[in-house]
């Protein structure tokens, strides 16, 4: 069976069922699949599977300490009648480009489509671990995560979350969406800090062996994409996609593509370069960048660097300058060289800085370009999809779009389309026409005229739902919040 292993000691290995429970490594590192050459994933036999059927195929490949049967049943819990699509996501045409639409799911964002199977997962797994635990999910979320984690947990037994977000760092919508979440077992707490500030908290009672040792009735995980569950179930709508224009007659079988990725945490794209890796024919993985830019100048030089001024943007959701999976990708790429990325780690805790070698740095090439994306220009994009294409998107998928304007080499570019437009109203109202409106919700509703598309039914009315988390912490006060919700849990 396939071991997951830590990126930072691969010592400490274990199947996916265990990787998905405890989210991170004990020793800090994230779990990362080894040897997935072996897997060869038959794009014959892809051509008439359906979404699930697709999941299932590959997923029950790299999962393959669940059985095919457990993963089917997972596949069809999470994936009926969750998303407005049958088939879960949409490839639609912009301009000469495509565009993955993954954003028609429960809270209108792309984390929907993980996140709607890891509930199942994350039980199925425990099933055949120890039942007498209740797990406790802490998740940092950046905006999307967190309202999507809380709709796929809310009342599942014997599972509690809370959430982390950055008080100033989400946009309205957002915040609103997640802090009218019902259910008994979650909760929400802003901090005053910004997303990095948010993941590092969570990070830290991850390594905090104390915890572990002290509250035995309590398992601690994660929805964020450091959890494998959350990471795979995206390395499938690569080949769907990829499908999709083969069966429409873009491409031939075979052919190569580029998928422009916006990029915040490094996850949806490392699941394109896992795709890739199990035999999805992808020319380049673009990852596109907004003022945040700090994986396009890693890509770019090799040198990893966080002493930087942190931008707020029109894009909440990629305002990350620690992006945690890149580190699954040097792994993957030093061919599991754990020592050197322990090293590359320490170095980014101590320095805020690491530099990767030129061999590496070429290899990484081979397969990553990097696009940078100004406010401005983010703000032109939307304007123009609006205008020239006839298209509303949302502004990450307008950092890609206009990434994808700037990167070409012959092959076909599918941007990949992460959120609904109507999650940032006022952002993409006052690009399209100049002008902002009082508030968040009167925007959608102008967005719906002018556009003639419907309000996801998610978002409709979200103004009449009452409040009920309104929570702020300070960074410092993060541990003895959690240290509290743990001992409740344990007794
Ligand atoms: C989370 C998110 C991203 C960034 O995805 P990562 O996996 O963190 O790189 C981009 N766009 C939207 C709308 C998101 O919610």
């Amino acid at each position: 069976m396939r071991l997951f292993v830590s990126t930072r000691n691969k010592e400490n290995a274990v199947f996916s069922k265990e990787a998905i429970i405890s989210g991170l490594a004990k020793d800090g590192g994230l779990y990362t699949p080894i040897e997935l050459n072996d897997i060869r994933i038959d794009l014959d036999k892809c051509l008439d599977l359906n979404y699930q059927e697709l999941a299932t195929y590959i997923l029950s490949n790299i999962l393959d300490d669940f059985t095919e049967k457990e993963i089917k049943a997972c596949v069809i819990n999470g994936y009926t009648d969750t998303f407005k699509t049958d088939d879960v996501i949409l490839v639609t045409n912009i301009g000469n480009d495509f565009l993955l639409e993954l954003y028609h799911g429960p809270t209108s964002a792309f984390k929907d489509v993980a996140l709607t199977i890891l509930p199942h997962l994350l039980s199925t797994a425990y099933k055949t671990h120890d039942k007498n635990k209740k797990i406790y999910i802490l998740t940092a979320t950046s905006g999307d995560t967190g309202k999507a984690a809380l709709e796929a947990f809310k009342d599942v037994k014997n599972i509690y979350i809370t959430v982390f977000y950055p008080q100033d760092g989400v946009s309205e919508i957002q915040e609103r969406q997640m802090n009218t979440t019902r259910g008994n077992n979650v909760d929400v707490v802003s901090v005053a800090g910004n997303f990095d500030d948010c993941q590092r908290l969570v990070k830290t009672i991850y390594e905090d062996g104390e915890i572990n040792e002290t509250y035995r009735n309590v398992q601690l995980s994660s929805a964020n994409s450091i959890n494998i569950g959350r990471l795979m179930p995206q390395v499938v709508y690569y080949f769907k996609a990829y499908i999709a224009l083969v069966k429409n007659e873009v491409i031939k079988l075979n052919d190569k593509v580029n998928f422009i990725v916006p990029t915040g945490n490094f996850g949806d794209i490392l699941a394109g370069y896992i795709a890739k890796t199990i035999g999805c024919p992808i020319n380049r993985l673009v990852c596109a960048s907004n003022r945040n830019n700090v994986l396009v100048d890693f890509i770019n030089t090799g040198i990893y660097d966080i002493n930087r001024k942190f931008y707020t943007t029109m894009s909440p959701s990629m305002d990350i300058l620690v992006s945690s999976n890149l580190e699954r990708l040097l792994f993957m790429l030093s061919d599991c060289d754990d020592k050197r990325i322990k090293r590359y780690m320490d170095d980014l805790n101590a320095n805020g800085r690491y530099e990767i070698d030129k061999k590496m740095l070429k290899k990484l090439q081979r397969s990553f370009v990097g696009v940078y994306v100004k406010e401005s220009e983010c703000k032109e994009a939307i304007h123009r999809a609006f205008h020239k294409d006839n298209r509303l998107i949302d502004p990450h998928t307008a950092i890609a779009y206009q990434a994808s304007n700037k990167y070409t080499d012959g092959h076909k570019n599918i941007i990949l389309a992460t959120a609904s437009p109507f999650k940032f109203s006022n952002s993409v109202l006052s690009s399209i026409t100049g002008l902002a409106v009082r508030s968040e919700i009167s925007a959608m509703n102008r967005l719906a005229q002018i556009s003639k598309e419907e309000i996801p039914a998610n978002l409709k009315d979200i103004d009449k739902l009452e409040i009920l988390h309104n929570k702020t912490i300070k960074i410092e006060e993060g541990r003895d919040y959690v240290m509290e919700r743990i001992k409740a849990l344990n007794d």
